[in-house]
């Protein structure tokens, strides 16, 4: 074995040489060790089709050829993208990967070099600078791309377009808007939450009626979903941040449209026991496994990849919330049958309020 094929091959990270046509013509021994596949079997094979590569949100990726931007001859590489792809044994495996573009004489693109890192080797150390720039630059990418692709159209082509499309793009234009906001509302929420410098601005709050807000709100995006709302009567007012309360209300819900299901979902608000209210979200999903529970709530875990976006913050940033709030959040999870979120929120008398 000549000294560079075995450099090539004690490399931590896989190589794959693709052709133009993204057949698979070199692959390092931790290529084979990373897909399964031995060497032999890689070679030749197109690794689209070997590969399965899927995108964060469960988009196949290269399906109609390379990025437009290779055309252009300066583009050298690829930037690092997480791409999940297809093992010999059927699983699914998270990675980044990075590449550098081939090309000859002319400009002409011959072929592409990735390297592929597996994400879990890096998972157990906490989410560095840059990760957090690259989660949170992604995130607001898309809604950022359909804001200025939407407007632009809408600018150039007012007068050619029916009312119903005009509607059709502001809409989306508007719900864009919003995450975007909310993004970074709660990028803010963060950094405020690690220094210990969250305002609340409490007041008394009709939970039962915010509730029932959050759930029509969050209907607008997913309006195939059924909640059943059930609040003890007299419902006491609590005393706490209603726009605080109102994003962990909507984290909530939003997540058990996205990752369980649309149907059976139930709001309930209970008193007790102690001086405390507490509202929990069941949904009938999937359930969660008792081993992933506790690290839905830590910061960038999400365990569905390629569902719909998000950022894995949403339950981190509401139990920070919560606890300074002083209430609790907290999961509970029958696999199989479905997921509750419950929290609580300390009762105080209004007369206690006024007390100085
Ligand atoms: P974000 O809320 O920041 O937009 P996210 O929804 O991925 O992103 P979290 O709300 O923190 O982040 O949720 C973390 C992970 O917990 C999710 O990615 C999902 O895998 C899992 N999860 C959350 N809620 C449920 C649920 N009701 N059923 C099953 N899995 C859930
Ligand atoms: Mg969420």
């Amino acid at each position: 074995m000549s000294a560079t094929r075995e450099l090539f091959d004690s490399l931590p990270d896989a190589v794959l040489q693709l052709d133009g046509d993204h057949r698979i013509v070199a692959a390092n021994a931790t290529a084979s060790r990373l897909t399964g596949h031995s060497l032999d079997h890689l070679l030749g094979e197109d690794c689209r089709s070997l590969l399965g590569p899927r995108s964060r949100d469960g988009h196949r990726v290269w399906a109609d050829g390379w990025h437009p931007s290779t055309r252009l001859r300066s583009v050298r590489s690829m930037p690092e993208q997480d791409i999940t792809i297809r093992t010999a044994s059927g699983q699914d495996v998270k990675t980044f990967v990075a590449g550098s573009y081939e090309r000859d004489d002319s400009g002409q693109l011959t072929g592409v070099v990735l390297v592929l890192r597996e994400a879990g080797r890096r998972a157990h150390q906490a989410a560095s600078g840059i990760e957090i720039v690259s989660t949170v630059s992604h995130e607001l990418r898309s809604p950022l791309t359909s804001v200025k692709g939407y407007t632009s159209l809408l600018l150039n082509r007012w007068g050619r377009l029916r009312d119903d499309q005009k509607r059709m793009m502001l809409e989306q234009v508007n719900h864009d808007a919003d995450r975007v906001t909310r993004l970074v509302t709660e990028l803010l929420d963060i950094s405020r939450l690690e220094t210990g410098r969250l305002m609340l601005r409490p007041q008394l709050v009709d939970l039962p009626r915010l509730a029932a807000m959050v759930v029509e709100k969050v209907k607008l995006e997913y309006p195939d979903l059924e909640a059943e709302l059930s609040f003890e009567d007299n419902f006491p007012k609590v005393y706490a941040d209603p726009d605080k309360v109102e994003q962990v209300l909507t984290n909530l819900v939003e997540n058990a449209c996205k990752y369980a299901s649309r149907k059976g979902l139930a709001v309930i608000g209970e008193t007790g026991p102690g001086d405390v209210v507490s509202v929990t979200v069941s949904d009938q999903g999937e359930g969660i496994p008792a081993a992933d529970l506790n690290k839905v709530f830590t910061k960038f875990y999400r365990r569905s990849e390629g569902r719909p976006t998000g950022s894995g913050l949403g339950l981190w940033i509401s139990r920070g919330l919560v606890e300074a709030h002083n209430g609790r959040l907290v999961a509970e999870s029958n696999p199989g049958q479905g997921t509750s979120f419950r929290f609580t929120l300390p009762l105080i008398e209004p007369e206690e309020l006024h007390r100085p």
